[in-house]
């Protein structure tokens, strides 16, 4: 049986679709190539060009592929952009949902992971956060990704479809070959962004923010390395293929970074100076962000083997430096 990768041309997607072609899976991708970019795809995986939003493409793929679980990806994610835009969000991620939802009741296909956030939370109750705490959505972003969850939660009732949703904290870092990585357009995280100063594309990084009642002013996160993401995502086929029972988990490492210190550790890592300006908040952005990854250890059995901050930026750095303009540079 073959696992299906909806957005596998992604940031998150294209490193999972890696680790499990490497561990020997059938692996099929589909994306719509929109922010996806096709150099990023293994090349043992096989590819579909197309929409998930388009009920044709998908029964195509089922009809013709032996699928048993579902791991879905394909959704757009830019916070700022989903405050100017929420029907994109409504369309793209909820409306994405559906289509997949009725694809899936129609061929018999039961399982499914998928992407969510730490956005689900919206302003946190208590830090470090737990699956079980409030959530309330401070944008459309995490509110069309609440809503794929609550979704998922009423089709499972239904159509006895399990679902396991990853509730992911601040994805960052790249491959260790440094042939896959990080290619936004346009770029808004700040790993990224901070090594686009040493890289001699931009001249600092801006701080936003520093007032943020934390040890340093700036926003505390904590960052997760893109290969324990996709490793998670690895378990959790896993936990459904024996017969797990739908549930959500956080990813993180439980370990919170200013901004400061990130920038910090970014000079260590590359060996560069690297201008920073204070500047203004960001609108919407929570003072401190940090998982609790207690639930996702016991039950998946998974635990974050790259937790190192330098770590992550080292591995973002080896893509970034070979490739400063991300995949055009193939
Ligand atoms: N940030 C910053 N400068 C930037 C980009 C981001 O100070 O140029 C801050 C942002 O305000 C947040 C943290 O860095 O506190 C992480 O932002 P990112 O967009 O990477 O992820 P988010 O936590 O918003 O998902």
């Amino acid at each position: 049986m073959s696992i299906l990768i909806l957005g596998g041309a992604g940031y998150i997607g294209s490193h999972t679709v890696r680790q499990l072609v490497l561990a020997g899976e059938e692996t099929v991708v589909a994306d719509n190539l929109i922010t996806g970019h096709k150099q990023a795809i293994s090349s043992g995986a096989k590819f579909y060009e197309g929409d998930i939003r388009d009920t044709v493409f998908l029964d195509e793929i089922f009809t013709k592929e032996k699928i048993d679980t579902v791991v879905h990806f394909a959704a757009s994610s830019l916070v700022s952009e989903s405050v100017s835009n929420p029907l994109k969000y409504y369309d793209n991620n909820l409306g994405g949902a559906i289509s997949l939802v009725k694809a899936m009741a129609k061929h018999d296909i039961h399982s499914i992971v998928f992407s969510s956030t730490a956005a689900t939370y919206g302003e946190p109750e208590r830090i470090p956060i737990l699956e079980s705490d409030r959530t309330e959505p401070t944008n459309p972003y995490g509110e069309t990704k609440l809503a794929m969850e609550k979704l998922f939660k009423w089709a499972d009732k239904a159509y006895g479809m399990r679902y396991v949703s990853l509730r992911y904290f601040n994805a960052a870092g790249a491959d260790e070959s440094g042939d896959i990585g990080e290619d936004h357009n346009p770029e808004s995280h700040l790993i990224p962004l901070i090594l686009q100063v040493p890289n001699g594309k931009r001249k600092s990084i801006s701080i936003f923010g520093t007032d943020y009642p934390t040890k340093d002013g700036t926003c505390i996160r904590d960052y997760i390395h893109v290969t324990d993401l996709a490793d998670a995502h690895l378990k959790a086929v896993k936990y459904l293929r024996d017969g797990g029972a739908s549930d959500i988990f956080n990813l993180g490492t439980g370990n919170g970074f200013s901004v400061r210190e990130t920038i910090d550790i970014a000079r260590q890592v590359t060996g560069r100076e690297i201008a920073a300006i204070d500047e203004a908040r960001r609108a919407g952005d929570p003072a401190v962000l940090v998982a609790s990854g207690a639930k996702a250890k016991e039950i998946l059995g998974w635990t974050p083997q790259r937790a190192a901050l330098s770590e992550i930026i080292e591995s973002a750095w080896k893509w970034h430096s070979t490739h400063p303009n991300g995949y055009e540079d193939e």
